[in-house]
C-alpha cells in the first residue's frame, strides 16, 4: 500500500509541480481560465434597466473642457480641469491622487481619482482617458492652421467626459474590488504619444500589476458617426464581453437587443484595426487591456484617424451626446455585470496583428510592440517544456529506475 501510496504520492507531487509551472510561466496571477460570464444570461437585461448614464451631461463636460482652451500639459487649462474634478469627486469620497511626471520637456500630471471597495486589499480595475488636447493640427489640410493647438472635443474631452459622467454613477453601486478612474496625460503632444500613461504603467510594482484585474480605455468615442471597431493589441475575453454588452444594448447590427429590436451597427468587433494607445502600456505588462475607440473621425482618410483627427475640426459640433451614452452605458452594464474583472489572459501573443497596422504604424510608431511579443512567446515555451520534464520524471517514478 505504502509503495503504491508512495508512488501515487510521487504522482500527485510531480503534478502539483507541472501545475504550478503551467500557471507561473507568466508570473502574473491573473484568471488563467475562462470564467463563465455573465454568471446567470438574465443578468445582462435585468442590468440593462437600471442604467443611469448620462449623455447629455457627457456632452456639457466636452464643451466646458474645450472652453478651457486647449488642454496642454502644464498649462492652466489642464490645471484647471484638474481642479474641478478634485472638487466634485473628493466630496463625493474618491481619494484623489496627483502624479507629476518629467518627460520630452514636459511637466505632465496624472490624475487619479480611487473609489475604494468594501473589501480590505482589494483587486482593482483601472478605467482610463486622456484628457490632454493635441498642441498641434499637423494633420489639417490648411496648411496654416498646422501649428495651432487642436480643440480636442472627440480627441481628448469625449473619454475624458464619459470617465466624468461614469465617476457619478460608481457610488452608487458596491465592487468587491476598487475603481480607479485615471486621467492621463500627454497621451497626445508632437511624436511623443501615451507618455502619460507609460510613465504611470512604469512605475507600477509587481504587486500593483497581480491587483490589476483590467486596464479599459475610452478614446475618441464621441464621434456623431460613432463606429467602435476591434482595436489590437487587447484581450481576447474583454473583446468577447464588449460583444456581449453591445448586443444586450442594441448596438450589435442584426441582433436581437434586451428590448427586443434588432440592433444598430456600432459595435463593430469583426473589424480589427492597430493602435498603440495608452492601454499598451498595460497589456505588455500581462494586464488584461482594452482600447474602446472609434478608429475612423470624419470620412476615412488613409494613414490616418479620419478626416477631422488632429485638425482644427475637432470641435464639440462633432460630437453627440448619443454616442457619448453609448458608451457610457456600455461600460456602467460592464461594471454592473462584473464583465471587466476575472478576465483570462490571452493564449497566446496575439501582438503580431498590432504589428501590422492599417494605418497608424507611422502615425504612433511601432518599434515597442515587437520587442514585447517574443518575450511572453519564450515563456509560455519554457513552461510547456518544464511541464514535459515534470511528466517523464513522473513516468520514471512511476515505473521505478530503468
Ligand atoms: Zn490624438
Amino acid at each position: 500500500m505504502h509503495h503504491r501510496q508512495s508512488r501515487r504520492g510521487a504522482v500527485l507531487r510531480w503534478t502539483a509541480l507541472l501545475l504550478v509551472a503551467t500557471v507561473f510561466t507568466g508570473g502574473t496571477v491573473h484568471a488563467t481560465q475562462p470564467v463563465v460570464w455573465p454568471a446567470n444570461p438574465s443578468t445582462l437585461c435585468d442590468a440593462v434597466d437600471d442604467l443611469v448614464f448620462n449623455g447629455t451631461r457627457a456632452n456639457e463636460s466636452v464643451q466646458w473642457q474645450v472652453s478651457l482652451g486647449p488642454r496642454l500639459p502644464g498649462s492652466d487649462a489642464s490645471e484647471a480641469f484638474r481642479a474641478h474634478l478634485t472638487s466634485v469627486l473628493e466630496p463625493m469620497g474618491y481619494e484623489v491622487t496627483e502624479t507629476v511626471h518629467h518627460r520630452h520637456g514636459m511637466n505632465l500630471t496624472n490624475f487619479e481619482a480611487r473609489w475604494p471597495s468594501t473589501t480590505v486589499n482589494a483587486p482593482q480595475l483601472v478605467l482610463s482617458a486622456h484628457y490632454d488636447s493635441r498642441n498641434i493640427a499637423d494633420h489639417d489640410t490648411n496648411a496654416s492652421n498646422r501649428t495651432l493647438p487642436v480643440p480636442g472635443a472627440n480627441d481628448g474631452a469625449s473619454g475624458a467626459a464619459v470617465l466624468f459622467e461614469l465617476a457619478h454613477v460608481i457610488p452608487q453601486l458596491t465592487f468587491e474590488y476598487d475603481i480607479v478612474l485615471f486621467w492621463n496625460d500627454a497621451e497626445d503632444q508632437n511624436d511623443n504619444f501615451t507618455v502619460g500613461a507609460e510613465a504611470w504603467a512604469e512605475n507600477l510594482t509587481s504587486e500593483d500589476i497581480d491587483r490589476t484585474e483590467a486596464f479599459i480605455l475610452l478614446d475618441m468615442v464621441g464621434d456623431a458617426d460613432l463606429q467602435l471597431r476591434n482595436i489590437n493589441p487587447g484581450n481576447d475575453t474583454l473583446k468577447s464581453r464588449v460583444v456581449e454588452l453591445g448586443g444586450a444594448l442594441g448596438l450589435v447590427a442584426d441582433r436581437q437587443a434586451c428590448d427586443g429590436e434588432l440592433g444598430e451597427d456600432i459595435v463593430q468587433y469583426e473589424v480589427e484595426v492597430g493602435v498603440l494607445d495608452d492601454h499598451y502600456h498595460a497589456h505588455v505588462r500581462n494586464i488584461p487591456s482594452l482600447d474602446l475607440m472609434d478608429p475612423q473621425y470624419g470620412e476615412a482618410k488613409a494613414m490616418t484617424f479620419g478626416s477631422y483627427w488632429h485638425t482644427m475640426e475637432d470641435t464639440p459640433d462633432k460630437v453627440s451626446a448619443t454616442s457619448l451614452e453609448h458608451v457610457g452605458r456600455l461600460v456602467e452594464l460592464g461594471l454592473r455585470t462584473d464583465a471587466f474583472v476575472s478576465v483570462a489572459e490571452n493564449p497566446s501573443p496575439t501582438d503580431e496583428r498590432a504589428t501590422a497596422p492599417e494605418h497608424d504604424g507611422e502615425v504612433d510608431g511601432d518599434r515597442s510592440a515587437e520587442e514585447h511579443d517574443d518575450t511572453s512567446g519564450i515563456a509560455l515555451l519554457a513552461g510547456v517544456a518544464l511541464g514535459a520534464v515534470c511528466a517523464l520524471l513522473a513516468v520514471v517514478e512511476w515505473k521505478g529506475k530503468p
